[in-house]
C-alpha cells in the first residue's frame, strides 16, 4: 500500500467539471492537500461523517513521484515519475462550500481511496479514468482533455514544493460527479492499469 508523504490534488482540472459546478477554468492551477491519514485500501468502507449532508465521488489519475523533484522543469518532471494508480478524491460538498477552503471536505479520514501502485513511465496524454457506481458508468475523463498536463503540474507544484519519491498527486476530476448514499459501491479505474472499490457507510 502506498503511504506518501504528502497528497497534492488539484482542482478544477477539466473545463467541463469546472463549468458543471458553476466555476470559471483557472488560469493557473489551483492546488491543496489531503492528509495520508485520509488514504484508505480497496474494499474498506467510505465513512460519511455525520456533520455532511452531501458526500461526493471523484474519480481521478493518481500520479506517484519517483525522484524529488525542486523548482523542476516541465521535460525534468516528465521523467521523474514512478507509477500511476486510482484515486477517489471523496468530498464533502457542502462543507467545501461552507468553509470556502477545503481542508476539512477533503480531508475525513476514509476520503481518499487509491488502488495499487501501477508502474508507468509512458505517454502522460493517453490515460483515461472511469467512475462507476453500483455498476454504472459516472464519470469518463481522459488526460488529453485535462486544462494542465501532468508535467506542468509537476513542475508547477514542484516551485512551491519539493515533491518527493512516493508523494501523490490527483490531478482532478472530469464531470459527472455525483453523491454517495450509505449501501452504495463506488469504483475508480484508470483504464486497464489501476482500480479502487469501495463500499459506502454512514458513520455510526
Ligand atoms: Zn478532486
Amino acid at each position: 500500500m502506498l503511504r506518501p508523504g504528502k497528497i497534492v490534488c488539484v482542482g478544477r482540472n477539466y473545463r467541463d467539471h469546472a463549468k458543471e459546478l458553476g466555476n470559471e477554468v483557472p488560469t493557473a492551477p489551483l492546488i491543496f492537500l489531503k492528509p495520508p491519514s485520509a488514504i484508505l485500501a480497496p474494499g474498506a468502507p467510505i465513512v460519511r461523517p455525520r456533520v455532511s449532508e452531501r458526500v461526493d465521488f471523484e474519480g481521478e489519475i493518481g500520479i506517484v513521484v519517483g525522484r524529488t523533484l525542486t523548482r523542476a522543469t516541465e521535460a525534468d518532471a516528465a521523467t521523474a515519475v514512478r507509477g500511476i494508480c486510482a484515486v477517489n478524491d471523496v468530498t464533502a460538498r457542502d462543507l467545501q462550500k461552507g468553509d470556502g477552503q477545503w481542508t476539512r471536505a477533503k480531508g475525513f479520514d476514509s476520503f481518499c481511496p487509491i488502488g495499487p501502485e501501477v508502474a508507468y513511465a509512458g505517454a502522460f496524454d493517453a490515460l483515461e479514468v472511469v467512475t462507476r457506481v453500483n455498476g454504472e458508468e459516472r464519470q469518463r475523463g481522459h488526460t488529453r482533455d485535462l486544462v494542465f498536463s501532468i508535467p506542468f503540474l509537476l513542475s508547477y507544484i514542484s516551485q512551491v514544493m519539493t515533491l518527493e519519491p512516493g508523494d501523490l498527486i490527483a490531478t482532478g476530476t472530469p464531470a459527472g460527479v455525483g453523491p454517495l448514499v450509505a449501501g452504495d459501491a463506488v469504483e475508480i479505474e484508470v483504464v486497464g492499469l489501476s482500480r479502487v472499490a469501495n463500499p459506502v457507510i454512514d458513520a455510526a
